[in-house]
């Protein structure tokens, strides 16, 4: 038997790992099941390509518990280790056997989707266990090794019996990380991080009921069977091509994506391209309203079939995080701050690919089925005002979808609404001016006396709508804004017919006079033309401005739903 000393240049790595990792002990499992992922791979990728004499076959990955002996294993069948690459890639920490094998194989393995260098790699079964086991035998014929380490920087080897290829790490489970011997909490685990890996998982057994033999009475049993409980879906619909997936596929990768969501998605966007960065997925617009789960059921982020987080704050643009679905790319950088992120050149074009596939899906949609677009814009809109208040890339292609619902339920873009209002909604400037009410209810009479009079009136009721409509003034000259309840209606310039009040000139100064006095706040107005008679004879307007200034101070510098300003990571 050999002994020997790891080569790192801190006396003792094995506490530095606990206490630098504490909050993420249960990365662990998913390190050792990216190797074993890894080792499987490059066993397919040898084979395909003629360098290794073994079958492939279909192999696996077990993960095991043995409570009694307190020991987790993780099994597979994959490449293995010789003594030699044991030495190597294990016994000098931070060298990765992955970087070397994809370096040596750079023309044919671009995408066999090895993880490699993923986060902390295999010395963070430390974080859990206090002696590490590894058997493993090579696919290559040299005998199998047997590795052992108790946590300090000695190590023993020695061959093994073992005759298949594949690798067998036995982690002894340390006594203050009991928690990884319980099914439970295994479960929980596999389910978070390799629900989607390419290599079936088997984590035991489960009974599957077979159909009843022919002939069979009611009241007869149906035969069981013990199966593998694999817990994984190797091929997730990401990875598959667009044109292989019809609209249930998608409908059923949602669920299976969030199984307590029992809200179908409004339509998805299939994400794929290769340059000049690689990315795969699938996003989902959600209906929004109502909707408590909100924070709880995010996008995902994926390496390799990996999940790394559901925080994807600084990859997708904000607007978009409230968006679900998967996002898989191997060119986002891990384990970096927030702010280093959004610096990356790297993830500055993925967010903004992200942006054009969602103003693009949005422009089809819109194209293509108008009335359906409409129908869905109310649990739509939130997103897309917040992205045309947010990004100017996004304003630009949103500007000719994004819709401007009226009171009465029509449906106008901007360029109609335009024309439409341009006869009879001009002010003294020549501006148009766009009548809008943010509450039907409480803004009954004046929307009643707006139409009495022939104007259009919209109904914008998204917390963002103050920001909304600056924006679009600053985008457009000659085009204002106000609310139904705003002084601005008096400016318009009417028809001589549309002259309602039943007032004389006379009485209607008098009267005037008599509120003033009244109402003696100077921000306020008395209007005697802008309200129906038949409803009340003048009304008390507010400045557009003011009230508009009121409005966003209380929004907020644009932040979503109290998003707005997240701290820095
Ligand atoms: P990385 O995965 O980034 O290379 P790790 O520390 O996770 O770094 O692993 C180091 C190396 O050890 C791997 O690259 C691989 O060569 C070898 N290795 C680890 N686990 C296995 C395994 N289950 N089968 C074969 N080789 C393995
Ligand atoms: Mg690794």
């Amino acid at each position: 038997m050999a002994t020997g000393k790891i080569n790192v240049s801190v006396e003792n790595i094995f506490p530095l790992i606990k206490k630098f990792l504490y909050s993420d002990h249960e990365i662990f499992l998913r390190e050792l099941i990216s190797n074993a992922t890894d080792a499987t791979l490059k066993l397919k990728h040898l084979t395909t390509i003629g360098e290794a004499s073994v079958e492939y076959g279909n192999p696996m990955i077990e993960v095991r518990i043995d409570k009694e002996g307190k020991k987790l294993h993780i099994l597979d069948q994959g490449i293995g280790m010789t003594e030699e690459e044991v030495k190597k890639y294990i016994n000098e920490v931070a060298f990765s056997g992955a970087e070397e094998f994809l370096d040596k194989y750079k023309d044919t393995a671009k995408d066999s989707g090895i993880i490699g260098h993923f986060g902390l790699g295999f010395y963070s079964a430390f974080m859990v266990a206090d002696k590490v086991e590894i058997i493993t035998k090579s696919f290559k014929d040299e005998p199998a090794v047997h590795w052992v380490c108790d946590g300090s920087p000695e190590f023993s080897m020695e061959e093994a019996e073992r005759s298949e290829h594949g690798t067998e790490i036995i982690l002894h489970i340390a006594e203050d990380s009991t928690e990884f011997l319980e099914e439970g909490r295994i479960s929980e685990l596999l389910r978070k991080y390799n629900k989607f890996m390419p290599i079936p998982i088997k984590f035991g057994t489960r009974t599957e009921t077979l159909p009843k033999p022919e002939g069979a009475k009611e009241e007869d049993e149906a035969p069981t069977k013990e199966v593998d409980n694999i817990i994984n879906n190797p091929e997730p619909a990401w990875t598959k091509k667009p044109v292989d997936l019809e609209e249930g596929d998608y409908k059923e990768f949602y669920r299976e994506l969030y199984p307590m969501q029992f809200e179908e998605p409004l339509f998805h966007i299939h994400l794929n391209v290769d340059y000049p960065f690689n990315l795969t997925g699938i996003l989902y617009f959600p209906k929004l309203t109502n909707d408590l789960n909100i924070q709880k059921d995010r996008i995902q982020l994926y390496q390799n079939q990996v999940f790394v987080t559901d925080n994807v704050e600084g990859i997708v643009p904000e607007f978009l995080t409230m968006l679900r679905g998967v996002i898989d790319s191997p060119d986002i950088p891990l384990n970096v701050s927030r702010s280093y992120l959004q610096a990356d050149g790297a993830v500055k074009k993925i967010s903004s690919y992200i942006t054009r596939k969602v103003a693009d899906k949005l422009t089809s949609l819109f194209k293509d089925n108008r009335e359906d677009f409409e129908k869905k814009w109310n649990d739509i809109k939130i997103v897309i005002e917040y992205g045309m208040l947010s990004e100017d890339k996004f304003f630009e292609k949103a500007d000719k979808f994004a819709l401007y619902p009226t009171v009465d339920g029509e449906f106008f873009t901007l360029e109609e609404l335009k024309e439409k209002i341009k006869p009879n909604q001009t002010d003294k400037d020549e501006k148009l001016v766009v009548l809008y009410a943010s509450d039907k209810e409480a803004q009954h009479s004046y929307i009643k006396a707006a139409k009495a009079k022939g104007y259009e009136v919209l109904l914008l009721d998204s917390p963002i709508v103050p920001h909304l409509v600056q924006k679009l003034e600053t985008t457009n000259e000659k085009l204002s804004f106000a609310r139904v309840d705003a002084d601005h209606i008096d400016n318009l310039i009417k028809k001589e017919d549309a002259q309602i009040s039943k007032l004389s000139d006379e009485e209607k100064e008098k009267l005037k006079t008599a509120m003033e006095e009244v109402v003696s706040d100077k921000g306020y107005t008395i209007q005697m033309e802008a309200m129906d008679s038949e409803a009340a004879p003048f009304v008390i307007t507010e400045p557009e401005f003011m009230r508009r200034m009121k409005e966003m101070q209380q929004t907020g510098g644009g932040g979503m739903f109290g998003m707005g300003n997240m701290p820095e990571m």
